[in-house]
């Protein structure tokens, strides 16, 4: 039996960014507490049993900080009443880099958190003002210094790529600005208009110029690697040994628990996701039959997509131990990936294909072409 993941989804921000569609309640701090105590008792009925192993927890939100040190640990001991979390698990906090304190950081270290991941978004101050970001770059070079000196040596930051108006240099500053900092992972996340956001209302697609997009994805991988950040997946890139362990758990299928309203779960090969309604989850006598069922996971389609995503590419000799029935197909998707590394798109031997960089612009495209 392997290990499992868990996502805990902490619904709450201090303000809403103009870009984002993330299901967050902003003003709602009378719900921390029922909403902690909503979480740690919805672990008594939950579809991955008592005692399993886990290897990764994640809280992202929404903002978990706002919870406040006290809860996360609540929670985070909750869960290891609960399960047998490894002794090497990694234990990620997403946070909004202001508002937070050496006391708190010190106090979510010592609780067992061990990885802290900051959206940063970008180090130009008038980009964080469009994007609606409420703290300043300084402030979140502060951020990252004061969870190092809490004891935090496993630290992300998240950028945004593709702006409108955005230069391939103020790209390449923020890039300069993370590795100045020494963080070990960056999330590099292309810009994507989210419908009913500010965003989506302010700029429609034909103000995002494709060519300066591609321009900067290429430029900002490029320079992450001569900084030392190896790129594991489409926007993701890491320091050695320092690769997301939950993250790579959604790309490799493996199975993870979601808990809170608008987290999803894949566990014993069904995918389901709790509605986006706090409301429903906090008055559930059991929430565990709210999630909408969303089919079988870990299918062919799904293994040969996600894995298309991450640099180490599709391997035949692990799809064809998942699915031995299926050589023919296999032959079919290698025979129509062979054109495309002409067009510098993949690279493609008998055992594995891998997505160049100019490749993982056109993923969705790619795969689409090689599954159907
Ligand atoms: S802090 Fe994160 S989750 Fe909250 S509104 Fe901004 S982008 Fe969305």
């Amino acid at each position: 039996m392997g290990s499992y993941g868990i996502y805990i989804h902490i619904p709450f921000c201090p303000s809403r960014c103009d870009y984002c569609d993330f299901y967050t309640l902003t003003g709602c701090g009378q719900l921390f507490e029922p909403y902690t105590q909503a979480v740690i008792a919805s672990l008594q009925t939950a579809p991955l049993p008592g005692g399993s192993r886990v290897d990764s927890i994640y809280f992202g939100g929404g903002t978990p900080t706002m919870l406040g040190a006290g809860r996360l640990t609540a929670l985070l001991q909750a869960l290891r009443q609960q399960y047998q979390v490894a002794p090497d698990a990694e234990i990620t906090l997403e946070a909004n880099p202001v508002a937070l304190t050496l006391p708190m950081l010190q106090q979510l270290r010592a609780g067992g958190f061990n990885r802290i991941s900051f959206g940063l978004q970008s180090s130009s101050a008038g980009q964080l003002q469009e994007l609606g970001r409420t703290h300043t770059a300084d402030g979140a070079a502060q951020a990252v210094a004061l969870a190092r000196q809490a004891g935090f040596l496993n630290i992300s930051l998240d950028i945004m790529l593709g702006l409108p108006r955005q230069s391939v240099q103020e790209v390449l500053d923020t890039v300069e600005f993370c590795a100045r900092q020494q963080v070990q992972h960056l999330s590099a996340y292309m810009l994507k208009l989210e419908e009913n956001t500010p965003f989506a209302a302010r700029y429609t697609e034909t103000d995002i110029d494709e060519e300066v997009q591609r321009e900067i994805y290429l430029a900002a991988a490029r320079r992450l690697e001569e900084l030392g950040y190896a790129q594991y997946e489409i926007s993701n890139f890491a320091q050695p040994g320092y690769a997301s362990r939950h993250n790579l758990k959604y790309w490799n299928c493996q199975e993870y628990l979601g808990i809170g309203p608008a987290a999803s779960s894949f566990l014993e090969g069904r995918r389901f996701t709790f509605p986006r309604d706090i409301e429903a989850f906090l008055s559930a006598a059991n929430p565990w039959q709210l999630p909408v069922e969303e089919g079988p996971g870990g299918d062919w389609e799904e293994r040969v997509m996600m894995s298309l995503r991450l640099t180490q590419g599709l391997c035949r000799t692990d799809l064809l131990a998942l699915f031995p029935g299926k050589a023919g197909e296999a032959d079919a998707l290698w025979g129509r990936a062979a054109p495309l590394m002409s067009a510098g798109l993949l690279t493609c031997t008998p055992e594995r294909i891998v997505l160049t960089r100019e490749g993982f612009l056109l993923s969705n495209s790619i795969i689409a072409h090689l599954l159907w």
